[in-house]
């Protein structure tokens, strides 16, 4: 066994995250009969998936007057965040920015898990395992040593013996991150939307409509009719940020369409449950597949991280959100290579939603180029969610004027128009 000790999320941490909290709530009485004597809001934000709902959270704890508005509610079953759970790892091969936000986020997950009825975060760990000594491991490795963060290599013989339950050909070793685990991905943004709002952050149902061109942007239209206006907006649009900003985002994101799958282990089969599985990614010469152990008894998950078919995430709905026959019978097959007691377990669940990809996986998180007062934030890529917390945090000190320092990485300029995926 190799790796550092952890830097590990402290008590300290989760405190910080408590008192910011606390502030807020008192802020919040007095924010509350702001917004009830009808003075106008500081920031708009449109989306609460992770990204808005992390956004609207970070600016409201800066004392400022937030509306967060969604078409179809936080975390809502079409989002990208509405899915069941989601994986935090800080494994990212030499992609420094993303372990470091990812690590940074950790303290603000647990905080929220904690706030909680139910867990948000399961600290079961993380393992990602290979074939080969591959430059994405080895650089791994090296980030985790430099950034003193613990991550474990165990080598073939170590995986024989912890996890007899995976079928282990051809895979050398494999990279545990004791510290990590999975979050439930709509249980962790409805809870933050409730304390943003139990703070006096204000929430809304309601559809923006695209904004007109022109030299400013003074305000966002409603499919209901209705025109709401602040000093400056974010939107957080996921997957739909290209029909809203068509001309800037149409060929710069591009949403795919994702199968998620769960699989029902046998009655009384505890091999797959989560004290016996942490999450897992195999890493399979870069065509990765990765999956949960049986979380709160939901099924064991899977899916295959390659991006599906480009899609209009509403035509989704049209086709009523079914998995293919063609995605089902290739992960059946993966099963039967890796998780050879699941393969002929039945099909108890699943899920169509997509990713926002940018051309090459980076994140954006940067103003309109034409409107000073307007944040754009999304392309999370299908690796977006862990880093909730670290994002809304950047974009409320972008909007605000605090950043410390720009990250060319998110800017809307570095959004190329033909995609090839670097960031996994
Ligand atoms: C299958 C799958 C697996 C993934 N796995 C992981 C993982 O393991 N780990 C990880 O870190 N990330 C993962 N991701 C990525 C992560 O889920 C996304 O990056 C993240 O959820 C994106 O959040 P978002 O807030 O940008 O978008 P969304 O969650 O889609 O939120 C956008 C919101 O905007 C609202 N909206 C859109 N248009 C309007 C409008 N006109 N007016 C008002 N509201 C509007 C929508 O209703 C929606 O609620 C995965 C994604 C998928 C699809």
């Amino acid at each position: 066994m190799a790796g550092h000790r952890a830097s590990r999320v402290t008590r300290r941490d989760v405190m910080k995250s408590m008192a910011g909290a606390l502030a807020l709530s008192a802020a919040g009485h007095r924010s509350r009969a702001l917004a009830a004597s009808g003075q106008g809001w500081n920031t708009i934000v449109v989306g609460a998936g992770v990204f808005g709902a992390w956004t609207a959270w970070h600016l409201r704890r800066l004392g400022q007057r937030v509306l967060l508005l969604d078409a179809s509610g936080p975390a809502n079953m079409r989002a990208s965040s509405g899915d069941e759970s989601r994986m935090t790892r800080t494994i990212y091969g030499a992609d420094d920015v993303y372990t470091r936000m990812a690590w940074d986020s950790l303290g603000d997950w647990r905080w929220l898990s904690l706030r909680s009825g139910l867990p948000i975060f399961h600290p079961i760990g993380v393992l990602m395992f290979f074939g080969r000594r591959e430059p994405f491991a080895l650089q791994s490795m090296e980030a985790h040593r430099r950034m003193g963060l613990r991550l474990d290599v165990l080598e073939r013989p170590e995986l024989l013996r912890r996890y007899p339950q995976i079928a282990w050909d051809g895979v050398e070793f494999g990279l545990l991150e004791p510290d990590l685990g999975p979050l439930m991905a709509r249980r962790a943004v409805q809870t933050l939307v409730s304390e943003y709002v139990a703070a006096g952050g204000e929430y809304r149902l309601a559809a923006v409509l695209p904004p007109p061109g022109g030299a400013a942007l003074d305000g966002v239209r409603t499919v209901a009719g209705e025109t709401l206006r602040a000093e400056r907006y974010v939107f957080a649009c996921g997957p739909w940020l290209p029909k809203l900003f068509p001309s800037l985002l149409g060929n710069r994101i591009f949403p795919t369409r994702q199968e998620v799958f769960f699989f029902a282990p046998e009655a009384g089969d505890d091999r797959f449950e989560p004290h016996r599985l942490p999450g897992w990614a195999d890493f399979n010469d870069g065509d990765i597949y990765y999956g949960f152990p049986n979380l709160e008894s939901r099924g064991f998950k899977i899916a295959h991280d390659r991006h599906g078919p480009r899609v209009d995430p509403d035509s989704e709905d049209r086709n009523d959100r079914h998995v293919s026959p063609a995605g089902l019978e290739n992960i059946r097959a993966y099963l039967v290579r890796r998780f050879p007691a699941l393969a002929t377990r039945p099909l108890v669940g699943m899920r169509v939603c997509q990713y926002e990809n940018s051309s090459n996986g980076d994140l954006l998180i940067d103003r309109h180029p034409d409107w000073s007062n307007v944040v754009l934030v999304g392309a999370g890529s299908g690796h977006g969610f862990k880093h909730g917390p670290a994002v809304g945090r950047y974009a409320a000190d972008l909007l605000t004027g605090r950043l410390a320092r720009v990250e060319p990485r998110f800017s809307v300029t570095s959004k190329g128009e033909s995609q090839h995926r670097e960031v996994h």
